[in-house]
């Protein structure tokens, strides 16, 4: 018998869960409440004009259909429309979702279930508002403060030499480094981060480490301090009419109009109280889909986490795992399992990041995904690839862990991964080439140049230095 599964919402998650159903031979009906798949509704605060991606398109693209290599790399909103709606068409998942539907949820799968309300919601031009660490307000003249109450730390969508930064510095090699040496880790970032402004010049440096909250990702902030158009302030200690107090006694006069960006509420007004119980900041859901107490599994809550990288590859890693486990091919353990694993997962988030009731769906990205890889059967091998397919391997272990990786074996197999992942960075070079320069002359690399210098430096340095220990290497005459 077919089973059939109702997928509440056809986002990012609602798609891919719809497209997991069809995988797995499930019967999968998606209500969504938005009228289509053509324009944002107009009144959702989410989606203002110049929304543009944090993600870049290679890290927030589905494992099995990457996207255009003409697509610039940090999408706007109406091109992250385009490139579900032709995800939608490959996979012919339209003829499942029923728009304009708004489903009190009592579901299989829900993929809407987070009713994360923002607590304010505003239109910016410029503003990534969601951290909640930094908040604005609009005084009479036309610079605009920033008010931080913890600090945070800020990084451009751009990195080093230009290429998007969450393709830099993510490969599963340097998550091992993190995890090996997590202090040394974020010493190395946050001065790679303060090279470009300096945060404690600039009033923003927080209290916590670079990796224990999500960073603001803003390309305009820093230019926007240097060149006044934001002065940042310590947090208000009160109002006096329209005067603004701050906790530093300075003050501000006339002000017009205060924007409290302080992040989400998170609420399950519609589940049942007894599946609404908490571990922590968090609810408690075993790796944050399935709810413990619910046998057997028959409700599945899909990209409701937050991690170091884009929603994607984990929604959909999720939406396959659980169309598994209600097809009845994955078994989830016991209740009592399932709640100590929570536990566990808890008390380490708790430890490692600075987690609060805004920020109760912290993970760390490539465990968490491969933690499900591995309960789905696609977690990459790469030892087993190193013996098999070196290039690739390579690529796995050095390259940015983009989800084409849980394609390579196991259900769901894709035959298109390998070569995706071996031209990723073509379609990330792609959008640039609208002006093609010729090639330079071959010369001798400055970089080469430099690393000879500065060997040979470091020679003349140990010579002087370290001249017995040379001497016993080296038959050298010693002069003295
Ligand atoms: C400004 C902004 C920038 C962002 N940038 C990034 C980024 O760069 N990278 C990233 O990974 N994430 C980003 N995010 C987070 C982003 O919102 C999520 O990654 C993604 O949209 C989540 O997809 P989703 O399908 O889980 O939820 P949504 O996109 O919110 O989809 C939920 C769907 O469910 C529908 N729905 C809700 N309730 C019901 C109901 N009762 N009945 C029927 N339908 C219902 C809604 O209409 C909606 O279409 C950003 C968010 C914002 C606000």
């Amino acid at each position: 018998m077919v089973r059939k599964v109702l997928v509440i919402g056809a986002g990012i998650s609602g798609l891919t869960s719809i497209k997991a159903c069809l995988d797995e031979g499930l019967e999968p009906t998606c209500f969504e409440s938005g009228h289509d798949m053509e324009e944002p509704e107009p009144g959702r605060a989410n989606i203002y004009f110049s929304v543009i991606l944090n993600s870049s398109k290679e890290r927030m693209a589905y494992s099995d259909f990457p996207p255009p290599a003409e697509l610039p790399n940090n999408m706007h909103h109406s091109e992250v429309l385009l490139y579900l709606r032709l995800y939608a068409q490959n996979f012919n998942l339209l003829q499942h979702i029923h728009f304009k539907v708004l489903r009190a949820l009592r579901a299989s799968t829900t993929t809407a279930g987070i009713t994360a309300v923002p607590k304010v919601c505003m239109e910016r031009e410029w503003w990534w508002w969601g951290s909640g660490a930094l908040e604005v307000i609009l005084p009479w003249t036309s610079a605009e403060l920033l008010k931080s109450r913890s600090g945070a730390w800020v990084v451009s969508r751009v990195g080093e030499g230009g290429l998007p930064v969450d393709m830099l510095g993510v490969s599963r090699l340097d998550m091992m480094l993190q995890r090996l040496f997590p202090s040394w880790s974020a010493r190395v970032l946050e001065n790679k981060v303060n090279k470009v402004f300096d945060h404690r010049l600039y009033g923003l440096k927080p209290k916590h480490g670079i990796f224990a909250q999500n960073a603001v990702v803003s390309d305009d902030l820093p230019a926007r301090i240097i060149s006044g158009r934001v002065q940042v302030k310590p947090n208000v200690k009160e109002f006096r009419g329209s005067r603004v107090v701050f906790e530093d006694g300075s003050s501000l006069d006339k002000v017009d109009l205060v924007v409290f960006a302080t992040g989400y509420n998170y609420g399950f007004p519609f589940l049942p109280p007894e599946l609404q119980t908490k571990c922590g900041y968090r609810l408690r859901l075993y790796k944050h889909v399935f709810p413990p107490s619910l046998t057997p599994p028959t409700l599945a809550v899909v990209g409701f986490v937050h991690g170091l990288g884009a929603l994607t590859p984990m929604a959909e890693m999720q939406a396959r795992w659980a169309t598994r486990v209600f097809k009845g091919l994955i078994h989830l353990p016991s209740e009592e399992t399932m709640l100590q694993d929570i536990e566990r997962d808890m008390a380490t988030m708790h430890q490692k990041y600075a987690c609060s009731e805004h920020t109760p769906i912290q993970v760390d990205y490539i465990p968490y995904l491969d933690s499900l890889a591995d309960l789905v059967g696609v977690r990459p091998n790469i030892p087993r690839l190193f013996l098999k397919d070196p290039r690739l391997a390579m690529e796995i272990l050095l390259g940015p862990c983009t989800s084409y990786q849980y394609r390579l074996s196991g259900p769901g197999q894709w035959a298109g991964a390998r070569q995706a992942i071996l031209t990723q960075w073509e379609r990330v070079l792609q959008p640039f080439r609208s002006r093609v320069l010729p090639e330079p002359e071959h010369k001798p690399s400055s970089g080469l140049s430099i690393m000879m210098v500065f060997s040979g430096e470091a020679l003349l340095c140990c010579f002087f230095i370290n001249k017995q220990t040379l001497s016993s290497f080296f038959p050298l005459k010693l002069s003295h």
